[in-house]
């Protein structure tokens, strides 16, 4: 008798039998450390802007789906009314400090990434050029590797990096060589190359910012510093920069960005037909309403919002990332585009397509969203008011999974629902202030 002479019907019965067997116990399984339910899930990589489950495992995103069972969770948080969005990608950032150094950007005039990100849904920044090759593994010593953030670095064509005038006017410090090395050593870490704040009329700092960009396959990032007749803007966007360079500060309008109608110039517009990438970078000087707006008439949107923040900008009109994504929803994006500009967007503009998306298996960077209705004000560089109706409050940021900011404890018990002597709340699996679980092991211990 072999196997084939078994009735197939009864074959049948006995796989439908276990696959029910199967499903029942995968049912009442512990699947996943933490459960966003109910949320409203934007992710433009995958094309979703519906309500919908997000499961977490070991830091991973394990599920997007409808009705996942909150019985599969250690921990479930009712997000209804909220948006569930990938952590923010900030790009233009100024987070090197801690040297000591008065009035420059490596040093002073920079922040500290944690207490300015993670609260504004931001898990990602990139430092725009504080640092060039002499000086890169310092800040990554200093603040890249000490950060619950994840930094990364558009590295100065400057070698002393963004340390004021007498260092960034200086040429004989700009060259792609170094830079490239420093930037291939640091893969992924170093994700493009910065020039910034130039004043004299060559174009070797952008020579050789793309030279490097060439070498180590990265983008560069332009700061076009102060306007020369010598080196038109045309020139760069159509000549100099490549397809996937970053032109940042798109709305200062300090370097002809807007043309005599008002419009985008036909810098700006060869610029984009060619493939190069436009990016917000409000800083304290680098956006204005009457900018801004025509050129968003005409359709000529960032690809990336970025903050440039630093010590003078986040007290003025930039403020934060969430404001400037306020100001694109005042000027009539839709919410969908301004979450796509700060996510997938800048993700794929630095290559790290790992970030900015909710792809089951990547990273659970994740940040939870209220769209506030009522009045606001919006201030520009030159301190005038847009009013508007919409605001963003970050409610909750999760980095590779854990808890790292909860503005209204929803992830948390009611104090007077817990036994009377509780002790440190929170689960390691899903709560970044939980203590860890050594410590645990030791109170157990006592
Ligand atoms: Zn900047």
């Amino acid at each position: 008798m072999n196997f084939l002479s078994y009735d197939p019907k009864v074959i049948t019965s006995i796989r439908i039998f276990f696959i029910f067997i199967g499903s029942v116990v995968a049912w009442g399984q512990v699947n996943y450390d933490l459960l966003l339910k109910n949320g409203h899930v934007i992710d433009g990589k995958n094309k979703i802007s519906a309500i919908r489950d997000v499961a977490i495992k070991d830091g991973k995103v394990a599920a997007v789906a409808a009705n996942i069972p909150a019985s599969q969770a250690l921990k479930t948080v009712d997000v209804t009314g909220l948006y569930v969005t990938p952590g923010l990608v900030d790009i233009h950032a100024h987070v090197y400090t801690g040297t000591g150094e008065r009035g420059s950007y490596a040093g002073d005039l920079s922040i500290y990434p944690d207490g300015f990100t993670l609260r504004n849904g931001i898990t990602t920044v990139a430092d725009a050029g504080g640092a060039g090759w002499r000086n890169f593994e310092d800040f990554k010593d200093r603040v890249i590797d000490r950060s619950r953030t994840r930094v990364l670095s558009f590295i100065n064509i400057v070698g002393n990096g963004m340390r004021g005038g007498q260092y960034e006017q200086n040429l004989d410090d700009m060259d792609a060589k170094p830079t490239a090395e420093m930037a291939l050593k640091h893969k992924g870490l170093i994700i493009g190359v910065k020039t910034a704040h130039f004043a004299g009329p060559e174009w070797k700092p952008y020579e050789q910012a793309v030279l490097a960009g060439k070498t180590a396959n990265i983008p560069v990032m332009v700061d076009f510093g102060t306007r020369r007749l010598e080196r038109p803007l045309y020139d760069l966007l159509t000549k100099y920069l490549r397809p996937g360079d970053i032109y940042t500060h798109m709305y200062s309008g300090l370097r002809i960005e807007q043309g005599e109608d008002g419009g985008p110039s036909k810098a700006m517009i060869e610029g984009r037909k060619r493939g190069i990438i436009f990016d917000v970078g409000h800083g304290g000087g680098s956006f204005v309403w009457t900018v801004a707006v025509p050129l968003m008439k005409a359709g000529f949107v960032p690809d990336s919002i970025s903050t440039d923040i630093h010590v003078s900008s986040m007290n003025a009109g930039m403020k934060d990332m969430l404001n400037i994504m306020d100001k694109f929803l005042a000027m009539g994006m839709s919410l969908d585009d301004v979450i796509i500009k700060s996510t997938w967007n800048p993700a794929k503009e630095i290559k790290r397509e790992d970030l900015g998306n909710l792809s089951v298996g990547s990273t659970a960077d994740i940040a939870v969203l209220r769209l506030e209705k009522g009045k606001f004000g919006f201030v520009d560089m030159n301190s005038a008011r847009m009013d508007g109706s919409q605001k963003l409050l970050c409610e909750l940021t999760l980095r590779d999974g854990k808890v790292v900011y909860d503005l209204n404890g929803i992830t948390r018990e009611l104090w007077n629902k817990l036994p009377k002597n509780y002790d440190k709340q929170g689960d390691p699996r899903w709560d970044g202030f939980a203590p860890s679980s050594r410590t645990q092991r030791k109170k157990s211990d006592h």
